[in-house]
């Protein structure tokens, strides 16, 4: 049975989505692109993709059995693009303080995820949270450094497996599972 198409991400608290885009309402020019609606903003650890249920509550038991580590603080920071500022196609906002433990978080999902008998994912993680989506891509160098460093961080105690639903407009993630950093 499929359990449709899943990505395991770390969320924001209301306050830190409003810090965000205050701080992006206060720049001169508009987010280049499709924007991101605030409330689906996250930061993706780990894409899986459409999966069935016999490797996904795989890995959710190994997901519960595990030591995630302790809460940390995540602080967000300057502006990026992928696959760069000239020619761009996803705006992001990167992490100032976290990074590390984002980096070791994903690491551990991966493990999970690999013996859960999905797929290595062959791409380095990166942590960011996608601003935008940019088709065709633009140059958006001068937006970049036009914004400064986000005033945003919270303490990131849980991770979320969502599902998202395709549809007209946004996506809508569906929350599924979370699991503390104790
Ligand atoms: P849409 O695709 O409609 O724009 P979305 O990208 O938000 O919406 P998904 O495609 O389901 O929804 O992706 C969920 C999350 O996983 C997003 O953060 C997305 O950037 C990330 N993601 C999607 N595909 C990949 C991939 N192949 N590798 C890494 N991350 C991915
Ligand atoms: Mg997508």
């Amino acid at each position: 049975m499929s359990v449709g198409r899943v990505f395991v991400a770390v969320t924001m608290p209301d306050e830190a989505r409003h810090a965000v885009a205050h701080h992006l309402s206060e720049v001169d020019s508009p987010v280049p692109g499709r924007p991101v609606p605030p409330e689906n903003w996250h930061i993706t650890l780990r894409f899986i993709g459409k999966t069935e249920s016999v490797p996904y509550e795989k890995m959710l038991g190994l997901l519960d059995q595990a030591d995630l580590g302790s809460p940390f603080r995540l602080r967000l920071g300057s502006l990026g693009a992928f696959p760069g500022p000239k020619r761009a196609s996803v705006l992001w906002v990167g992490t100032e303080t976290g990074s590390a433990e984002l980096c070791d978080l994903a690491a551990f999902i991966e493990e999970i995820v690999d013996d859960a008998g999905f797929m290595p994912e062959e791409r380095p993680f990166h942590p960011h949270l996608t601003l935008a989506r940019i088709r065709p891509h633009l140059d958006v160098t001068a937006y970049v450094e036009s914004v400064p460093p986000v005033p945003a961080s919270w303490d990131v105690s849980d991770i979320v497996v969502y599902r998202s639903h395709w549809g007209r407009g946004p996506a809508r993630y569906e929350e599924l599972e979370r699991f503390e950093l104790t």
